[in-house]
């Protein structure tokens, strides 16, 4: 009779199962029809924000998918980390099959969470609320003396003006955060997916050395970064 597993075998085990890296390589698997892309191209590209949800979609129903999944994207997508992570956990306890999928943007939530303020988010913030409490007719009046928008960055955490992932070019510091200067400082839940921070792995979209090893750090890759760049 095979003896019954110790406590600690089980624990060894199950600490194994979890450092199970994603494998990541240069080709994605398009959930739809099944076939296979490779990564950097305008179909990887085209295709991003479908494959994400096809995915998820496979998980949960319909409802769970349109009632938390979305709105916690939408929150996540408009900096509001503190109100996302609630919907993220929320779709996890529901089916937790889900966590590989969105764990990119609750680490990306946490790390902002856990960011102290500074004096000048702080004041930001100040300078939001006041705006928001004039009246309306002021607030079109003088739309021009509004605060610009700001998001905290998902690097960093701190307040940035708020930057279309899809505009500017990170190489030319067009898209960068004001404060640490990173690239694509606004969390998108299309780039910050598995596929679609792979995409900016493989692209070299970003000059930053710490979003290539913090990438190899959490995927297991092959090849690495540098094989398009060897191929052409
Ligand atoms: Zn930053």
């Amino acid at each position: 009779m095979m003896k019954s597993k110790t406590y600690s075998e089980k624990i060894k085990k199950l600490k194994k199962e979890v450092n199970i890296k994603i494998k990541i390589t240069h080709e994605f698997k398009d959930p739809g029809n099944g076939s296979i892309g490779t990564r950097t191209t305008s179909k990887d590209f085209e295709s991003l924000p479908r494959r994400i949800f096809i995915r998820i979609g496979k998980l949960i129903t319909r409802e769970d998918f349109e009632k938390i999944l979305l709105p916690g994207v939408n929150a996540y997508n408009y900096g509001k980390y503190e109100e996302a992570i609630k919907f993220f956990k929320d779709i996890i306890n529901i089916c937790p099959k889900v966590e590989e999928e969105i764990h990119p943007y609750i680490e990306i939530c946490n790390r902002v969470i856990a960011t102290k303020k500074n004096e000048e988010d702080i004041a930001y913030e100040e300078s939001v609320s006041k705006w928001l409490k004039k009246p309306i007719i002021i607030q079109k009046l003088f739309k021009g003396s509004a605060p610009i928008f700001k998001i905290r960055c998902k690097y960093c955490g701190h307040y940035t003006p708020c930057i279309d992932p899809m505009s500017g070019v990170a190489y030319l510091g067009l898209n960068n955060c004001e404060i640490c200067g990173r690239g694509y400082p606004v969390p998108d839940h299309a780039w910050d997916s598995i596929d679609g921070q792979a995409y900016i792995y493989y692209r070299h979209s970003v000059t930053e050395e710490e979003f290539y090893k913090e990438f190899e750090d959490k995927y297991e890759v092959n090849p690495d970064h540098t094989y398009f760049l060897k191929s052409k």
